[in-house]
């Protein structure tokens, strides 16, 4: 089968930087706690867990030993309690993520009320809400109902968002009347990238594969973006989860994947699809 792969795709820096660091803190440490998955692949938690990375979601299952702070970061009370615990931090959140926490703050010492748009429930999100007093979070339309929208607002954006939805957000947040808005754009380049070069390639082929983390959100927005642009699309963790019969009368295959997905995965699926005979 002709498969044709996004110019751009697979683990971003944020990712790498993350589990370089696991493996380099699990080299010098026996027994390594991550707060949360690492990052959303569950094969790389299964494989960083056999050699020494507990995964726990609360600190007060640690006692003692390393904390590793994953790409998505953590809340300052998440931080201090560690701190109080005397356990040794490795941070390996992402500089982006980081980058919309210190705006959060920013944008509050000079007074405006901060709006983050994005996901409420993801923990990147969590934890830039926990990271300047008062930020309010608009997933949807509907929550702007619920928010108290003062008169200056600092609009930011989770940073695996799309372009699309957060000019909708704020279109839609400036309609209920303000007297000074600032919106910072946070979005992350490398997960923008990724989507340019999934769309192109949706328009090129009869089926396409978002590869990655069910739970990870950029591969989630990728799928649904590629399933706008192409209705064959099919957001699967690797190869043993493909359906063969979704491919007969297919001639040409198009694979990409999510910030937080191993090369090895789509490299392998790659390789399976090409020579797969529909
Ligand atoms: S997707 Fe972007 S913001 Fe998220 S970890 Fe990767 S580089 Fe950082």
């Amino acid at each position: 089968m002709k498969v044709l792969v996004a110019e751009k795709c697979g683990f971003c820096p944020g990712v790498r930087n993350a589990i370089n660091l696991a493996k380099k803190t699990l080299e010098k440490n026996n027994v390594v706690y991550s707060l949360g998955p690492i990052i959303h692949n569950e094969d790389v938690v299964r494989q960083l867990a056999e050699t020494g990375l507990h995964t726990v979601s609360r600190i007060d299952e640690i006692d003692t030993g390393t904390v590793l702070i994953r790409s998505h970061g953590a809340t300052l009370a998440e931080l201090q309690e560690i701190h109080t615990k005397g356990l040794n931090v490795v941070d390996a959140t992402c500089i982006l993520v980081k980058r919309v926490q210190k705006i959060a703050c920013l944008l509050y010492d000079e007074g405006y009320h901060v709006i983050i748009v994005g996901d409420r429930n993801h923990p990147e999100v969590r934890a830039v809400v926990g990271s300047a007093p008062d930020v309010d979070v608009a997933g949807t339309e509907d929550d702007l109902s619920k928010i108290r929208l003062g008169k200056k607002l600092g609009i930011i954006c989770q940073t695996t968002q799309s372009p699309d939805y957060f000019v909708q957000m704020v279109a839609a947040i400036a309609r209920r009347g303000f007297s000074e808005i600032k919106v910072i754009n946070t979005l992350c380049r490398e997960t923008m990238e990724r989507q340019e070069a999934a769309v192109k390639l949706c328009r090129q082929v009869d089926i396409m594969f978002v590869l990655g983390g069910l739970h990870s959100a950029n591969t989630q927005k990728l799928a649904e973006l590629c399933k706008k642009h192409n209705p064959q699309t099919f957001h699967l963790q690797n190869w043993q989860e493909l359906d063969k019969c979704i491919l007969f009368g297919k001639q040409t295959a198009g694979v990409t994947a999510g910030a937080s997905t191993p090369d090895e995965v789509i490299d392998v699926f790659v390789q399976h699809l090409r020579a797969f005979e529909p």
